[in-house]
């Protein structure tokens, strides 16, 4: 039997059929954030990506309607549920706006789920309950200019001690909700010359001295959800907003980005998911040679490839989930479950570039209109191949992992 970590077992983390099925409760979740996406997120989209416009109000009605801080104790203001839930939120979300999808993503799952899973009482209670309510908007910076695929060994961002305060200096980008965020999780190194055991993770507010935005960038997809560069110049940062102990954020980091896998899996399922639907729906109503083009086989082709496509992502979407279910803490970012996360967004990522190719060619000359939906969805689909580490980058981990078993 594989180990995993030390004294665990494969059985140990594996899920039972059970554990990875849409249940009842599982699935009156899905149906609830459906129809509220559906009514409140999906009129937004065109807009959104239109006009790169940010609805500013939007995280509070989120927060309103109960779907912020799922995994999160009720302690602090959460649903008390858990990880599988939080992807099943975004899955919804991401079917009828995959703008709002990524931002919601950066915040309940980069910034309130680190949080939660690495906070003291004291920093939880501080941020949980106002990130909850959608006052407040997270973010997490990781990726520099300078440090992407290579995010812990290329990072120059550096932080040193200055008596009851962390002083950071250095540059974050591509950083989701950067320009709109109030607080961030940001990774720096604490002691430079101690590679991996130098990297400190910490809790910035956007009112710290020496924090700004350098710039909000210009997307091809996604372009509802702001994506910005953001400076440390000189950043004084109180010493208790430390998150987990000095030197020890490199856990925080690769346990962050396994969860962070999955949720990607279950972001790039509600986006399948819609493509496939709208699709359907195109293929039936459009009419050429007398017919809908549905009727001629080649197009269904198609469809039941997409169809095939989509199913096999959910299958590995909910299970990889449900192990997640199981992790705690830094116990991510090696072993069994860094393959699994790490394969299953590398599967999600590839499949849902297929699946949006084949929607826009099933639209036509429809298809290749920016305004169009599935015109939007198509551009959204490429950053899946990208964040959360690169499909070689998740190779690159699949292969390490099997190497070293
Ligand atoms: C829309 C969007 C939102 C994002 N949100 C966030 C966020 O909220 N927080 C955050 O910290 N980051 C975020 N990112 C950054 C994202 O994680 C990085 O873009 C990603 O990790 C890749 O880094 P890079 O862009 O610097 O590419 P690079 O590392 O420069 O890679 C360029 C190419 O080289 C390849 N490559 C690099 N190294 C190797 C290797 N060893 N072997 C083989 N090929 C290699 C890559 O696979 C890629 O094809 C976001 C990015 C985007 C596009």
């Amino acid at each position: 039997m594989a180990t995993l970590h030390d004294g665990e077992t494969a059985s140990s983390l594996s899920p039972t059929d059970k554990e990875y099925e849409l249940t009842a409760e599982r699935a009156g979740i899905l149906e609830t954030a459906d129809r509220f996406a559906r009514r409140e997120l999906a009129p937004l989209f065109a807009k959104m990506d239109a006009d790169e416009w940010w609805p500013p109000y939007i995280m509070r009605s989120i927060g309103s309607a109960g779907l912020i801080g799922v995994a999160v104790d009720p302690e602090f203001g959460g649903a008390g549920l858990d990880f599988f839930c939080q992807g099943l939120v975004i899955q919804a979300f991401a079917r009828h706006n995959s703008s709002i999808g990524l931002s919601y993503a950066g915040h309940e799952n980069l910034f309130i789920n680190n949080l939660d899973q690495n906070g003291t009482p004291q920093q939880r209670a501080k941020y949980l309950p106002g990130c909850i309510t959608g006052d407040l908007i997270g973010a997490l910076g990781m990726t520099e200019p300078g440090a992407g695929s290579d995010a812990i060994g290329s990072m120059a961002t550096v932080a040193h001690r200055d008596g009851d305060s962390y002083i950071l200096n250095g540059r974050k980008t591509f950083i989701t909700n950067g320009p709109i965020a109030d607080v961030m999780i940001i990774y720096a190194k604490t002691a430079p010359e101690r590679g991996t055991k130098g990297v400190s993770a910490f809790l910035v507010e956007k009112n710290f001295p020496g924090f700004s935005v350098a710039q909000k960038l210009i997307k091809m997809g996604h372009r509802g959800s702001p994506t910005g560069e953001l400076v440390f110049d000189n950043c004084r940062v109180p010493a208790e907003n430390l998150l987990g102990e000095e030197n020890k954020g490199v856990a925080i980091m690769m346990s962050g980005l396994d969860l962070e896998r999955a949720i990607v899996g279950s972001h790039a399922l509600g986006v399948a998911e819609r493509a496939l639907e709208i699709t359907v729906e195109y293929a039936k109503q459009r009419v050429q040679f007398g017919k809908p083009i549905a009727s001629f086989q080649m197009v269904q082709a198609l469809l039941a490839d997409m169809y095939v496509a989509v199913e096999s992502m959910r299958q590995m979407v909910y299970y990889t989930l449900a192990k997640c279910n199981r992790l705690a803490g830094t116990d991510g970012g090696r072993g069994e479950i860094h393959k699994l996360t790490a394969a299953t967004v590398l599967l999600c990522g590839r499949s849902l570039q297929k699946i949006c190719d084949s929607a826009v060619q099933v639209h036509g000359g429809m298809g290749y209109m920016w305004e169009t939906e599935v015109n939007r969805l198509y551009r959204a689909a490429k950053v899946f191949e990208i964040g959360a580490g690169t499909n070689e980058i998740r190779r690159l981990i699949i292969a390490g992992e099997l190497l070293s078993e």
